[in-house]
Formats: structure tokens, C-alpha cells, sequence
């Protein structure tokens, strides 16, 4: 077996391109572009038969790529849709949405967590509408100026909207490439994340960079799964180096979880006359801006931010103008 040095993925030397491996990715260290274009022809077919019809692959329009796509950040399309079709129902357009007033957003994002998304993404519709007159900007460097949106978002959009062959990695991406190209660096490191970028920007085709894009996030949710991957129905099986070596249940390599960190918080409830007490969080932390019961931090981790038992801020006493008072349905 040839020997290599440092290859596109790891021990590439393990699977040389001279072995009687067929559907081997690596030729001199490289993708092998005869793999890279059976990769994609594999994918296209599969998707056109196999793909969801989701609301957002409805048409190519950018701002409902640009709302699903922030929407489907740490969250599942099963648990998005309702939210996407309530979303587009009452802000239609970026218009819409950019001369909303920011609680009506959230309302509307109510219970999909992250609402530091449901903020940047208003902030983006006012962009796109005061510095781009309402229209979604084609150029990669302006759609990343956007509120929230990193290099994943503005390729899908890129790519979706656009067709322009802009890659994109996301979890199910990842989890996919790493399996097809073998890569078995830590999930998430600089170092998996740089090779899953390389791959993806080498595999994306010049024309259907949408369709093959959706494509792999599909496989990733349908057949390629995090636990017991379909490889015996999986299109791209004979591609794949993680089901030669029999590796697809270890890769990719999972980081640790951080501990969980413990907080030790203290909360009252005040009610007079019918009416009870609730004060809005503050700036910077945990769901900043939402309501709830005072409550101040003890000790531990204080990842709400929360004022403490010596904070001088009066602003929780009932009697103060700041502490706004509701009606408790
Ligand atoms: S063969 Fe298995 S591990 Fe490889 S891409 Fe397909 S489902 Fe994933």
C-alpha cells in the first residue's frame, strides 16, 4: 500500500487510491474528481425522488430560505414548519418583517428557543431593506454583513436562491462528509471544520448547487443518521470510506459535552390586588427580554446575568415605576 503524507483527510495513506477500493475519494492526496462528480450524479438522482416537500423548497425566494434557514438553527424541520408557515403567514415579505415591532417577532418565535435568532433576524430584514432597498444581496460579502447570518446561512442562500456553487456545512452535512471522506478529527475542531469546508467547496457542483446542497443535508436527516446509519439503502454507499472501513458507527468523533455548570437562584412571587409582579430580564444574558418573577443570583454560574442580593438597582421594587405590572390572565 502506497504510503502518503499529509492527505486531504486523515489516513489517507489507508485507503490510496492504487487499492482495490473503486469508490476511493483521495487521488494524490486530492478529492479524485472522477469520485467527486459520481458523489454528486448519486445525490442529484436520489434527491429528485427522495426529497421532502417542505413549505420552503417551495420556490427560490430568499427571504423564506433566509427565515428557515435561521429557524432550523439547533432545531429539527419536523418541529420548524408549523413555525415557518405561522412566520410567513404574518410577516409575507422582508417588508413585513422589518417594520414589525420586535415583541410580535418573538411572539411568533415563541417556544423554538434561541431567540438571540428570531432578534438578528429582524435586524437583518431592516438591513436588507435600508441598504438594500428590500432585495436580498447576491454578493457573499454583503449577505454575510446581515445580522446572524454566518457561512452556512449565506451559502444556502447563495446556492438555493441563486444557484451560485457556494458550499455549505451544517450537522447533517458534517456528519455526512465525514463519513464519506473518513475523516476522523474531533467534530467541531478548527481543524475537522477547515477539511468538511474543503470537502464541501470541492464537491459542489457549478450548476444545481442548490439541489446538491439540499441533497446532503437530506441524506444526513434520512438516511445518513447520527446513530445507525441506512448504508445498505444509502445512494452514495459505494462512495462512502466510513462503511468500507465500518466506521459509520464511530464516526464522526464526538467532543466531549462541557459539564453542566450549577446556579443557585432565588425567585419571589408578588401579587396585590389581583395583579402579579413580573420584571423583564436584562441585557446580555439568557433570554434577555423576556418576562418573569424576580429573581436574583445567589452564587454558581449566572448565565442570565441576573443581579445579586447586594445589587443596589432598586428596579424590582412593586412600587417602582421600572417593575411593570400585568394582568394575570
Ligand atoms: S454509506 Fe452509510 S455512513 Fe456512508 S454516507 Fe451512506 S449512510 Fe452514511
Amino acid at each position: 500500500m502506497t504510503k502518503k503524507s499529509s492527505g486531504f483527510g486523515n489516513d489517507a495513506d489507508e485507503f490510496s487510491p492504487d487499492s482495490q477500493n473503486q469508490g476511493c475519494p483521495y487521488s494524490n492526496n486530492e478529492l479524485d474528481t472522477g469520485w467527486v462528480s459520481r458523489v454528486q450524479d448519486k445525490l442529484a438522482t436520489w434527491f429528485e425522488g427522495a426529497q421532502r416537500t417542505l413549505p420552503w423548497r417551495q420556490d427560490r425566494d430568499p427571504y423564506r430560505i433566509l427565515v428557515s434557514e435561521m429557524m432550523l438553527v439547533q432545531t429539527t424541520v419536523t418541529a420548524v414548519v408549523p413555525y415557518f408557515e405561522r412566520f410567513l403567514a404574518r410577516f409575507p415579505d422582508v417588508e413585513a418583517l422589518a417594520t414589525a415591532d420586535e415583541p410580535d417577532v418573538l411572539k411568533l418565535w415563541e417556544g423554538l428557543g434561541y431567540y438571540r435568532r428570531a432578534r438578528q433576524l429582524h435586524a437583518a430584514a431592516q438591513m436588507i431593506v435600508s441598504k438594500h432597498g428590500g432585495v436580498m444581496p447576491m454578493d457573499p460579502k454583503q449577505i454575510r454583513e446581515l445580522p446572524g447570518v454566518g457561512r452556512y446561512i449565506a451559502g444556502a442562500i447563495l446556492s438555493q436562491a441563486f444557484d451560485l456553487p457556494e458550499p455549505i456545512l451544517e450537522a447533517n452535512s458534517q456528519r455526512v462528509l465525514a463519513r464519506l471522506i473518513g475523516w476522523r478529527g474531533e467534530q467541531g475542531s478548527s481543524e475537522t471544520l477547515r477539511r468538511l469546508w474543503g470537502c464541501a467547496e470541492r464537491l459542489v457542483p457549478s450548476r444545481g448547487a442548490g439541489n446538491f446542497n439540499q441533497a446532503l443535508m437530506e441524506l444526513g436527516a434520512l438516511i445518513c443518521t447520527p446513530r445507525s446509519p441506512s448504508c445498505l439503502i444509502c445512494p452514495v454507499s459505494e462512495e462512502c470510506r466510513a462503511r468500507r472501513e465500518g466506521l459509520q458507527d464511530v464516526i464522526p468523533t464526538l467532543t466531549r459535552r462541557p459539564e453542566p455548570l450549577a446556579a443557585s437562584e432565588s425567585s419571589i412571587v408578588v401579587r396585590r390586588a389581583g395583579r402579579c409582579l413580573i420584571v423583564k430580564r436584562g441585557p446580555g444574558g439568557l433570554w434577555e427580554g423576556f418576562w418573569e418573577f424576580p429573581t436574583i443570583h445567589l452564587e454558581g454560574a449566572n448565565p442570565g446575568k441576573r443581579p445579586t442580593r447586594d445589587d443596589t438597582d432598586s428596579r424590582w421594587c412593586p412600587g417602582d415605576d421600572r417593575a411593570p405590572g400585568r394582568d394575570r390572565a
